[in-house]
C-alpha cells in the first residue's frame, strides 16, 4: 500500500504522543511500523495496541520487568538499545521520528541515518553533540533531514523561497520562557515549579527546563549550523513571547520570509512526514479576524548566560557541543532534583566546557568517551561547594 510507513522512537513523551496524535488523525496515509520507549511500558502497549505496529522496543527495562501479555500477540517486543539500533534499519520503514531526549537519541538517529531513512529530527541533541559527523553520513547515505523543531521546520520552510547562496541570516525566534520578564535576582531565586511554567509550549521536563535557561535556544542556534550548513557568524536569535512566527530567514537583498502558526508541534511533525507535500492537519490554525499583536525584542545574554554559550560553541564545533550537552544534562537533572540553583545551570556548563580538551575533528568514540567524562566533572561540580 502507498502509507507513509513510520518508525517512531520516544513514542511515550510530548513530542511521541503529538506524532501518534498526527497518524491517528490520518490513518488513511499513514501508519506505524516500530514504536519505542525507555520505561513506560504500559504507556507504550496502549499505543501499540491501537497503532500495531510490527515491532516495540524499549531500552530502559528487561523483559522480567514487563507483565506476561502486556503487547497485542502480533507486536514483536525487543528490550536494550542494540534491538532498537536493529529496529529501525528494516526496509519497510520510510520515516523515522526522532523523540528520544538528549544524548540517549544519538545512536538511534545515526543508525537510521545510515540506513538512509528520512529523519524527522526533534532530538536536537544529536546534532549538538555529533552535528557533523550525521550530517556527513546523511550526505553519504542519501538519508534527509527534516527539522521537527518548530523553529528548524520554519526556516526550512522558508529556506524554499530562494537559492542557498542568496541567505544572509537564519533569525531563530525564542518565546523567551517563564522568566522572560524576571529581573536577575528574582531569576536566581527560580524554583523547579517556577522553571516548569512554560508560558507558550507544553513539552518534556528536559526541554522546558532548557527552555527557562534559554539553553534551549543555544542548542538550536548549534543544530542550525549543523543542519543548515551556515556559518555561527549568521544566525540570530530574537525573543517573540507569542510564539506565532516560528523563525525567519533574511536573503541578501534584505527581504525576511517568516513562517507563522500556533504554538502547536503537530504541525511541524506532520510537514517531516508529508513533505514535499502538504495535507490538511488537526494543528489549528492562526486566527487573523482577531486584534492580535506579535512582539519582538532582543535576548538580554546578562540575565540568561547559556545563550552565549550556544553561539561560542556553535563557531567553535568539534568537541565543545559533546561537552555543553553532557554539562547541562547533568545540570538540568541536577536542579529537577533540587541538588543545584537556577542560576547555577549555565555556570556549571561554562566551568566544564573550559576545563575540557578540545579537538577540532573527534571520532564518534571521542564524542561518546568526552560525554561520559563531561557527565563525570559535572556531577563533581554539583557536589563540590567551592562554586
Ligand atoms: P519527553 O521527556 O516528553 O519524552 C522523552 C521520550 O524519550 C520518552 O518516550 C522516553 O521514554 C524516551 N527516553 C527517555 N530517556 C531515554 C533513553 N535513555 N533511551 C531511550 N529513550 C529514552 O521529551 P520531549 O518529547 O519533550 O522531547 C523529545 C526530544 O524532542 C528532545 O530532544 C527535545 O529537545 C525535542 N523537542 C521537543 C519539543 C516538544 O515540544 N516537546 C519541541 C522541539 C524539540 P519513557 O517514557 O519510557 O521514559
Ligand atoms: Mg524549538
Amino acid at each position: 500500500d502507498s502509507k507513509k510507513r513510520i518508525g517512531l522512537l520516544g513514542a511515550t513523551g510530548s513530542i511521541g504522543t503529538s506524532c501518534l496524535e498526527v497518524v491517528r488523525a490520518h490513518s488513511e496515509s499513514m501508519s506505524i511500523d516500530l514504536l519505542s520507549a525507555h520505561s513506560s511500558w504500559r504507556e507504550l502497549a496502549r499505543s501499540a495496541a491501537e497503532f500495531l505496529p510490527q515491532t516495540v522496543v524499549l531500552t530502559g527495562v528487561q523483559a522480567s520487568d514487563v507483565a506476561a501479555n502486556a503487547f497485542p500477540s502480533s507486536v514483536e517486543v525487543l528490550y536494550g538499545e542494540e534491538a532498537l539500533l536493529k529496529a529501525v534499519e528494516v526496509p519497510e520503514i520510510e520515516t523515522v521520528i526522532t523523540g528520544i531526549v538528549g544524548a540517549a537519541g544519538l545512536r538511534g538517529t545515526l543508525a537510521a541515518v545510515e540506513a538512509g531513512k528520512r529523519i524527522g529530527l526533534a532530538n536536537k541533541e544529536t546534532l549538538v553533540v555529533a552535528g557533523s559527523l550525521v550530517t556527513q553520513k546523511a550526505v553519504e547515505t542519501g538519508s534527509v533531514l527534516i527539522p521537527v523543531d518548530s523553529e528548524h521546520s520554519a526556516i526550512f520552510q522558508a529556506l524554499a523561497c530562494g537559492k542557498r547562496e542568496d541567505v544572509s541570516k537564519l533569525i531563530l525566534t525564542a518565546s523567551g520562557g517563564p522568566f522572560r520578564s524576571w529581573s536577575a535576582e528574582k531569576i536566581a531565586q527560580a524554583t523547579v515549579a517556577n522553571a516548569l511554567d512554560h508560558p507558550t509550549w507544553d513539552m518534556g521536563p528536559k526541554i522546558t527546563i532548557d527552555s527557562a535557561t534559554m539553553m534551549n535556544k543555544a542548542l538550536e542556534v548549534i543544530e542550525a549550523r549543523w543542519l543548515f550548513g551556515i556559518n555561527a557568524r549568521q544566525i540570530e536569535v530574537v525573543v517573540h513571547p507569542q510564539s506565532i512566527v516560528h523563525s525567519m530567514v533574511e536573503f541578501v537583498d534584505g527581504s525576511v520570509m517568516a513562517q507563522l502558526s500556533p504554538p502547536d508541534m503537530k504541525l511541524p511533525i506532520q510537514y517531516a512526514i508529508t513533505w514535499p507535500d502538504r495535507i490538511a492537519g488537526t494543528s489549528p490554525k492562526l486566527d487573523i479576524s482577531q486584534t492580535f499583536s506579535l512582539d519582538f525584542e532582543p535576548p538580554d545574554l546578562e540575565r540568561f548566560p547559556a545563550l552565549a554559550l550556544g553561539f561560542e560553541v556553535a563557531d567553535q564545533g568539534g568537541t565543545a557541543g559533546v561537552v555543553l550537552n553532557a554539562a547541562n544534562e547533568v545540570a538540568v537533572d541536577r536542579f529537577l532534583q533540587d541538588q543545584l540553583t537556577f542560576p547555577e545551570i549555565p555556570r556549571l556548563c561554562r566551568s566544564i566546557l573550559a576545563s575540557h580538551q578540545f579537538e577540532s575533528n573527534p571520532t564518534l568514540d571521542e564524542l561518546l568517551t568526552l560525554d561520559g567524562w563531561a557527565r563525570q566533572e559535572a556531577l563533581r561540580w554539583t557536589s563540590s561547594t567551592s562554586h
